[in-house]
């Protein structure tokens, strides 16, 4: 008789990379050091973190942290819902307001969350989901979460950042289907911006809503940090806008921001919202710490953008193909999967650690390591990397 166990104990793929030694992931990190990690006690500069702005390990976000476990304790043990929404919650959700230029904000547990529940919660009968076909994953589950709804509800996915396949996909459903357009702000793998004025009036000519994933944007794109509308100079607005605070912001947990009728729908009927215990008190002190300090020090982002632009020149310059990124995240485009990996073990042992990418989270021939940039670093730490992945790129052939 067969087992529902049977796929784990046949599947070994990770067991064979383990026994080579070659196996990437999960790798514990012993602790921090300005621009570095510990790992197996060695000092690897990390150039593939999403702590964009170092605010993980700013004293000020820190201290905040701890102020909160002092005064409210570890957990908040219930749901936003009933018995697990603090002062701290609506504090928070107050600045994000004014950050986002949206009537309300509602935070969540995470942003996988977030994009879960607000998606499924806003979706009914025969109505589309639009997607970039390079949208993160949690914006795929939601489609598969709110079809597990209601079966009616359809995905249609578009080429990556592409206006045309946008439209000829939006001229393809019924005029009087009410549609969502999903997009990412950054992309999270390619460091793209998508096209927002051009979404936008996608948008309205098609009577469409569009729902912005800020994730890899707040505090990463614009001048104050505030984002892909502001990186477009406002010339376009999105409808609802999500963050998250696992990056740019130091913490954990995330928010969607819109008009307040809708934010006060999604409150009510996101099940990840409403089944899932709120954000625990020192996140939610780190994330509003952290939210005052990308307000009020601009330079941190401009820092970052300037670093940005240097390593895809420094890079370019070196003969990488670094797709089409605007910011500070700089795929090494390799394409295919051994030499991706190799190439990942030598930057390891050399010092410096970056993502190896591979499908499902890219197309099959586009392995990658990711690479990415904190404002903190420093131009000397950032020149060796680019001069040791030029030196071991020629080795692999991945570079001439
Ligand atoms: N959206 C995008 C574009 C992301 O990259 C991520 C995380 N990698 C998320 C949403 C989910 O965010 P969180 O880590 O807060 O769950």
């Amino acid at each position: 008789m067969s087992s529902i166990f049977d796929k784990c104990t046949k599947w070994n793929t990770a067991d064979e990379y383990r026994k080579r030694g070659e196996y990437p992931y999960f790798r514990p990190i012993e602790g921090y050091d300005g621009s570095y990690v510990v790992i197996d006690g060695r000092r690897l500069l990390m150039c593939g973190s999403n702590n964009y702005l170092g605010l993980s390990l700013d004293p000020r976000v820190k201290e905040a942290a701890l102020k909160a476990v002092t005064d409210f304790g570890t957990s908040c043990s219930g749901s936003r819902f009933l018995n697990g929404t603090l002062s701290l919650h609506e504090k928070l959700e107050d600045r994000l307001v004014d950050f986002s230029g949206k009537e309300a904000a509602l935070c969540f547990t995470t942003g996988y969350q977030v994009n879960l529940g607000t998606i499924s919660s806003l979706m009914g009968r025969d109505e589309y989901i639009i997607s970039d076909k390079f949208n993160h994953a949690s914006i795929m589950d939601a489609a598969f979460f709110s079809q597990g709804m209601d079966k009616s509800i359809k995905l249609k996915r578009y080429k990556h950042n592409n206006m045309e396949d946008l439209e000829k996909t939006l001229m393809g459903i019924p005029e009087e289907s009410p549609k969502l357009i999903v997009t990412d702000g950054v992309f999270s793998m390619e460091g793209t911006v998508v096209n927002l004025p051009q979404v936008s009036k996608l948008a309205e000519k098609y009577n469409a809503v569009v729902y912005l994933d800020e994730a890899h944007a707040f505090g990463v794109l614009g001048e104050n940090g505030r984002g892909t509308e502001e990186h477009h100079g406002y010339a376009a607005k999105a409808d609802l806008v999500m963050g998250t605070f696992s990056k740019s912001f130091g913490s954990i947990g995330g928010f969607v921001a819109g008009d307040a009728k809708v934010i006060d729908y999604i409150k009510h009927f996101a099940r990840p919202l409403i089944f899932s215990a709120s954000m625990p008190p020192a996140n939610l002190a780190a994330a509003s710490e952290a939210l005052e300090i990308i307000m009020n020090e601009p330079e941190r982002v401009q820092r970052l953008q300037q670093i940005a632009e240097m390593m895809i020149k420094g890079f370019k310059a070196r003969g990488f193909d670094v797709g089409a990124t605007e910011t500070p995240i700089v795929p090494l485009i390799t394409g295919e999967f051994d030499r991706t990996l190799t190439f990942f073990h030598r930057l390891y042992d050399q010092g410096f650690y970056v993502n190896p990418v591979f499908p499902p989270a890219v197309p099959p021939n586009r392995c990658m390591l990711r690479t990415s940039y904190m404002a903190t670093m420093k131009d000397a730490e950032l020149n060796d990397f680019l001069d040791v992945a030029q030196q071991e790129g020629k080795k692999l052939g991945i570079v001439d």
